[in-house]
C-alpha cells in the first residue's frame, strides 16, 4: 500500500537525520539509477504520457526523456566540483581565520508538478534535490493518472526508497504534505494555485521555489525572416497542443507584415501538421474535458477573424491548431492564459508599441522576440521583463542546463536547471573558523580609547 504524507515524510525525516544521503557516492549512484530508469522505462513513459496526453513519440523523446536525461546527467557530472567548499576571502578585522561556503541539504523537500509535463517537471528537480543531498517527496499531478501511477511504481523500484517518496493524489495531498512539514516546497503550476501554496507553506514558514506560468507575449518585427519566425512560433505554440508554459501565448505583429506573416504561418501549420492535423501522429490533445471545455468557450468567444483552424472533437479531445487575428482589445483570450493551441494574433505600429504593450501587463515567464533589426533586439531585451528572453527562437531556453530557469514576480520566484537546481536545493552555509591566538582584549568590553581609536582608524 502506497505511504499516506504523515507516514512518507516521518520515514524520509528519519532517514535524512542520519546524514546518509549527505555521502556524494550514495547521491551519484541515486543519479545513475535515474538515468537507468529513463533509459530502461523510455517504452513505459512514452505509453504513460500518450495515454494522458496522447502526447506524440518524437516529442516525449525530445521533452521529457532526453531532456531529463541531459539534466540528470549533468547534475553527476558536475556534482563534486559544485559542492566542493569554497575559500571565502575574509577581511583583515577577522584574521588571522578561516572562511568557507559549504552547500549543505535543506532536509526533506516537497516536489509538486502539473500534468503538461509530468515526466520532466518531476524528474529535473527531483535530480537537482538528489544531487544536493536531500530526501524528498515527489506530489505528481492528479490530472495525468497513468503518468503519476507510473512514476509511483518506478521511482522506488529504482531509487532508495529511504530517501524518495512518491504520494499521490490532489490539492489535498500536496495541502497535508506542506502541514505536515517539509525544510522547501518546489511547485511547478498555475499563479492561482501558487499563491495558494505559498500562503500554506508561510504558516509554518517553508521557504517556496514556484515556477508558475502567465501570458508569455512574441513578437515579430518588420525587419524579422518571416519563414523562420513561422516555422518557430508554429512549432512552439502547438506543441503538446499548446500546453506548454513557455510557449508564446500571444503574438504581437508588426502591422507592416502582419498579413504575409498570418499567411505564412498558416502554411507552416499545414507543413508541419498536415491538411488534417488530427491525423498527424505529431499532434497532441487535451488533457480532460474541463480544460477542453474551458479552449472551447474562450474560442467561442474570442470575437475574432480565424486565419486556420477552429475545429475541435469534444470525443477525443482534438482541438486543431487554430490562430486568430482582429481581436477586441478586451478579448477573453487576452484576459488569462490560455494554455493551449489557440493563438491570438494583434497588429502593433512598431516595436514600440509592442513593448509598451507587453509592459502594461503582469511580468511573464517568458518573452520572444523576432527581428534583424539590432536596436529592435537591444530595445526588446532591455526594455521588456520577463522570466527568460529568446531572440529568434522560443522554447529553447529550457533546454540549457547551463542558463537558470524560472519566472519573475508574478511568473515565479526561484530558478533551477543545471548548477541553478542544485543550489536551489541548498543552503549556502558559511563556516567561519577563528584561530585561537591572538585574543586581544581591545576588542571585548570594556572598550578602551585605544579601541576606539582602532576603529576610527579602521573605518
Ligand atoms: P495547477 O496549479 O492546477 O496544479 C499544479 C499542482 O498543484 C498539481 O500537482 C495539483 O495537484 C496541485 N494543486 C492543485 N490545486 C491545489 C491546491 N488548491 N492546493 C495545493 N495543491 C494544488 O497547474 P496545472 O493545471 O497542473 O498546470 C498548468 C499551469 O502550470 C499553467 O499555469 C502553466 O503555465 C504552469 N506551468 C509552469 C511551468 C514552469 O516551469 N514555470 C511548467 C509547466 C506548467
Amino acid at each position: 500500500m502506497a505511504d499516506t504524507p504523515e507516514q512518507a515524510l516521518t520515514r524520509l525525516r528519519q532517514h535524512f537525520e542520519r546524514g546518509l544521503t549527505e555521502d556524494l557516492a550514495w547521491r551519484e549512484q541515486q543519479l545513475a539509477a535515474l538515468e537507468s530508469l529513463l533509459l530502461t522505462e523510455e517504452e513505459a513513459i512514452g505509453a504513460a504520457l500518450r495515454a494522458d496526453l496522447g502526447k506524440p513519440a518524437v516529442e516525449t523523446m525530445l521533452s521529457e526523456v532526453l531532456g531529463v536525461r541531459r539534466e540528470v546527467r549533468v547534475q553527476r557530472r558536475h556534482l563534486r566540483r559544485w559542492t566542493r567548499p569554497r575559500r571565502a576571502r575574509l577581511p583583515l578585522v577577522l584574521l588571522p581565520a578561516r572562511g568557507e561556503i559549504r552547500h549543505v541539504p535543506l532536509g526533506v523537500v516537497l516536489v509538486v508538478s502539473p500534468w503538461n509535463y509530468p515526466v520532466n517537471l518531476v524528474l529535473v528537480p527531483l535530480a537537482a534535490a538528489i544531487a544536493a543531498g536531500n530526501c524528498v517527496v515527489v506530489k505528481p499531478s492528479e490530472l495525468a493518472p497513468r503518468t503519476s501511477a507510473l512514476l509511483a511504481e518506478l521511482l522506488p523500484r529504482y531509487l532508495d526508497g529511504r530517501a524518495v517518496a512518491v504520494c499521490e493524489g490532489g490539492a489535498e495531498i500536496t495541502t497535508a504534505l506542506i502541514d505536515g512539514g517539509v525544510d522547501h516546497v518546489f511547485f511547478t503550476g498555475s499563479p492561482a494555485v501558487g499563491r495558494l501554496v505559498m500562503g500554506r507553506a508561510a504558516v509554518r514558514l517553508t521557504p517556496v521555489t514556484l515556477e508558475l506560468g502567465g501570458k508569455s507575449p512574441a513578437y515579430v518585427d518588420r525587419s524579422a525572416n518571416l519563414e523562420v519566425a513561422a516555422r518557430r512560433l508554429v512549432w512552439g505554440k502547438f506543441m503538446n497542443a499548446g500546453q506548454t508554459c513557455i510557449a508564446p501565448d500571444y503574438l504581437l505583429a508588426d502591422e507592416a507584415i502582419l498579413e504575409p506573416l498570418l499567411g505564412a504561418m498558416t502554411e507552416m501549420v499545414r507543413e508541419l501538421y498536415g491538411e488534417e492535423p488530427r491525423n498527424s501522429p505529431d499532434y497532441g490533445r487535451i488533457v480532460d474535458d474541463r480544460h477542453f471545455a474551458r479552449l472551447e468557450s474562450l474560442l467561442a468567444t474570442s470575437g475574432g477573424r480565424l486565419v486556420c483552424g477552429g475545429e475541435v472533437d469534444r470525443a477525443s479531445r482534438y482541438f486543431a491548431p487554430s490562430i486568430i487575428t482582429d481581436l477586441a482589445s478586451d478579448s477573453p483570450l487576452m484576459a488569462e492564459e490560455i494554455f493551449g493551441p489557440l493563438l491570438p494574433v494583434l497588429g502593433v505600429a512598431d516595436h514600440e508599441a509592442a513593448i509598451a504593450e507587453i509592459s502594461a501587463r503582469p511580468v511573464p515567464l517568458c518573452a520572444y522576440v523576432f527581428a534583424q533589426d539590432k536596436k529592435v533586439l537591444r530595445d526588446f531585451t532591455a526594455r521588456t521583463r520577463s522570466g527568460s528572453i529568446c531572440t529568434n527562437t522560443v522554447l529553447e531556453q529550457f533546454a540549457a542546463s547551463s542558463l537558470p530557469f524560472g519566472g519573475l514576480g508574478p511568473s515565479g520566484t526561484g530558478h533551477y536547471h543545471g548548477r541553478f537546481g542544485l543550489e536551489t536545493f541548498s543552503h549556502l552555509r558559511p563556516v567561519l573558523a577563528k584561530a585561537r591566538r591572538p585574543n586581544l582584549k581591545l576588542a571585548y568590553p570594556p572598550y578602551s580609547k585605544r579601541t576606539k581609536a582602532l576603529l576610527r582608524r579602521l573605518l
